[in-house]
């Protein structure tokens, strides 16, 4: 019995390898024991909230969301000062979603953008109060069209102008939804491309399509500086399983781990961004930025290895959800 569970496993491994998805299966046992293994070894202490939700937590089948519906939570559920982490990117996201700002030599690109109810006081109060003019917003990248990203994305339009970058499939679900968007949707703007550059004076984010999460997902590629030093930054656009739970879709995300990892490995990225604050971490480590010394790493930085692990820990999950999916060797 064991030797023919071991040569099913060899058997799509192979399968696997040759469908161009096996980018994290060369020494894995092609098992979902041996999955959640590697995840787990890859993740080590620097991403356990990412491996707690996606190897640890069934997979949610709840399809796309929308903007929120119902009334907005408590305030102090979500309410978080916003903070300067680098000398050019500013955190105004909320305890559990980011929105990052970053200030070029001609304005503000505003990278996601919570919800619909939070978005005024997180986005629009929290560059205020970091010194930041909203109106200098020129451009708006939204990771994907869930209510908890693309939420202010139609307040940012209306009030500033800025340009709204997407994926297309994004922009299409925006499009035909029914109930999801009762204070308005954003209208179409700029369809992003994959490897599209968006400049703003001297600086510019690269878009990296990772479809998976949603078949509109971005994930993007820039450079912050910290206390004048370049540092590159990988900013992951979609995490969890929240899609309809089938083996291509599984393909498709496993596919765009492996595509991120080495988009990241090419910039040299040694910053692994989410847009989910239990992901990367980001509110303690931008509390821990008290406690940094003169001359120690930044706390986001957590090097190009660890940027590398990341990629590993979705896409072991993945390959583990997938395999569950998968009818039984006989
Ligand atoms: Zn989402």
């Amino acid at each position: 019995m064991k030797n023919h569970g071991t040569r099913a496993g060899i058997a799509l491994a192979i399968v696997f390898c040759l469908n161009g998805a096996g980018a994290f299966a060369q020494n894995t046992p092609d098992t979902v024991d041996g999955h959640l293994t590697a995840a787990k070894t890859a993740a080590a202490f620097d991403f356990t909230g990412t491996l707690a939700r996606l190897c640890v937590a069934p997979p949610m089948v709840t399809g796309i969301r929308d903007v929120a519906p119902g009334p907005a939570p408590a305030r102090d559920t979500w309410f978080i000062e916003p903070a300067k982490v680098f000398d050019n990117l500013y955190f105004v996201g909320s305890k559990i979603h980011s929105a990052w700002a970053l200030t070029t030599s001609e304005g503000i690109i505003l990278i996601d953008t919570l919800y619909t109810y939070n978005s005024e006081e997180e986005i629009v109060g929290g560059l205020k109060k970091l010194g930041l003019n909203p109106a200098m917003v020129k451009y708006v990248i939204i990771s994907h069209a869930h209510g908890d990203h693309v939420g202010g994305a139609k307040l940012m339009q209306d009030r500033f102008g800025s340009h709204i970058v997407m994926g297309a499939p994004d922009w299409d679900s925006i499009e035909k939804s029914a109930n999801g968007y009762p204070q308005g949707k954003p209208k179409r703007d700029i369809v992003a491309d994959d490897g599209q550059k968006i400049t703003l004076g001297d600086t510019a984010v690269t878009i990296v399509t990772t479809p998976g999460h949603t078949p509109g997902t971005l994930s993007v590629l820039f450079t912050v500086k910290d206390n004048g030093k370049p540092v590159n930054v990988a900013y992951s656009g979609g995490t969890a399983f929240n899609f309809p739970s089938t083996v291509p879709n599984f393909d498709t995300y496993i596919k765009s781990q492996s595509k991120m990892a080495q988009a990241a490995a090419a910039a040299n990225a040694t910053i692994l961004m989410s847009n989910h604050t239990e992901f990367d971490s980001a509110i303690p480590k931008i509390k821990m930025l008290a406690l940094r010394k003169r001359g120690e790493p930044h706390t986001f930085d957590v090097g190009k290895q660890a940027v590398a692990r990341y990629f590993t820990v979705t896409g072991e999950c993945a390959q583990a959800a997938r395999l569950k999916l998968m009818p039984a060797p006989k």
